[in-house]
């Protein structure tokens, strides 16, 4: 067996497991070091750190706390990484800890945190998924089951002092254009909820006021939120530290394109069992800027959609100019409204597009002046066919609990 490098104990604060962290910066120390070639084990928690609990109620989503976020393991160092190296990571396995066969899908209130249709969803709900092997089915969804395309939404190396600070200063000017929205533009380093692993004192104190939050994704990748980065994909990461610093977490067992209801896909604590190997000079030699990757050979096999077209028109009439992010958002509402028509209230249907294998498509940028996108998705998922046809929808049979909401104090 590998050698689990860094354990996580559910039942205890990720603020004392000195191997976890919770911001992006050059200082944070390596939690462990390993040689290229090696294989090893690193369990995570979930990306909140246990906050969320597999309960009926939603006033977890409502208060929790986003600043502790993310909860990511390592980072950990790999013995000649020098920058300008390409990281080669093998996702051998991933899977839940035996103590935690379950996840969470959630909508964040719009006061706390938002998501992509937090207008449409201003309060915060929540679903709660059971995993029976590689499958998963939720007591407030009724219906559907499907396979999980398990995934670490964020996973990347530490950035250097001078790539931090260029996050730093242009996230800072872009708040600074509206500092006052809601949800904000972005989120700028916050001291007080820092993890800063192993750092102590001074060091501890640098990494707090600087360390670039963990929500965007950004150059190095970190949190992408990429369904089909899955067990057995292959990535290539740039290397800006000496000895890279490799850190992984917010496991997703499932999650549809976008993560569209933001908290999140199905998240879950778990592990990861990789590989690491070194390219030298990898970044000139290929010209890579972001991580690249190669997909897993195995993957859940849904080969029958339902396609949902959405143009860059809002939802009150108004033109964009090939806005995918209108047209998608189009799309989503559109395939919304479609499943209420099988029983499925507006939520359930939002948490189905957010963590069942749904694919996202920008299928035209061109045709002035609508962006096309497309929302897939998947008709095996569903006990029923959600198939059109001359009688018309029938209902689900089985309405089952809905989604638990918590309004705003
Ligand atoms: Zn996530």
């Amino acid at each position: 067996m590998p050698e689990t490098l860094i354990t996580v104990d559910l039942k205890a604060s990720p603020y004392d497991n000195p191997k976890i962290h919770n911001r992006w910066h050059p200082d944070i120390p390596m939690a462990c070091w390993v040689k290229p070639g090696d294989d090893f084990v690193l369990e995570t928690f979930d990306w909140t750190g246990g906050f969320i609990k597999n309960n009926d109620s939603a006033d977890d989503v409502r208060d929790i706390d986003l600043s502790t976020v993310h909860f990511l393991s390592g980072p950990v160092g790999v013995k000649g990484a020098e920058p300008g190296d390409l990281l080669v990571v093998d996702l051998l396995d991933i899977g839940a800890k035996d103590d935690s066969l379950w996840g969470f899908n959630g909508f964040f209130s719009k006061q706390n945190g938002g998501g992509f249709l937090t207008d449409h969803f201003p309060s915060a709900q929540k679903s709660i998924w059971d995993f029976h092997g590689m499958f998963t089915t939720s007591r407030h969804i009724p219906n559907v089951k499907f396979a999980g395309l398990i995934h670490p939404g964020l996973i990347g190396c530490l950035p250097d002092q001078k790539m931090l600070d260029m996050w730093n200063e242009r996230e800072i000017d872009f708040i600074a254009t509206d500092p006052d929205r809601v949800p904000p533009l972005a989120n700028p380093p916050f001291a007080k909820t820092a993890h800063t692993g192993q750092a102590t004192g001074d060091v501890a104190a640098k990494i707090a006021a600087e360390g670039a939050r963990t929500v965007p994704p950004r150059e190095h990748g970190g949190n992408c939120d990429i369904k089909d980065l899955s067990r057995g994909s292959k990535i290539y990461f740039p290397v800006y530290v000496d000895g890279a610093g490799l850190s992984v977490g917010d496991l997703h067992f499932s999650q549809g394109d976008g993560e569209i209801t933001f908290c999140g896909a199905i998240e879950m604590a778990g592990w990861v069992h990789m590989k690491v190997e070194l390219i030298k000079g990898g970044m000139a030699k290929y010209g890579i800027k972001n991580p690249v990757f190669k997909p897993s050979p195995i993957t859940p096999h849904y080969n029958d959609y339902l396609i949902f077209e959405g143009i860059s028109v809002d939802e009150q009439g108004k033109q964009h100019y090939l806005d995918v992010n209108v047209a998608y958002r189009q799309a989503c509402l559109n395939a919304i409204e479609y499943m209420t028509k099988f029983g499925y209230s507006r939520a359930q249907a939002y948490s189905i597009l957010g963590t069942a294998p749904v694919q996202g498509h920008i299928s035209g940028v061109v045709d002035i002046p609508n962006a096309c996108a497309t929302l897939w998705l998947p008709t095996q998922i569903f006990d029923f066919d959600i198939n059109p046809n001359a009688s018309g929808p029938t209902k689900l049979v089985t309405p089952g609990m809905d989604m638990p909401l918590s309004l705003d104090l």
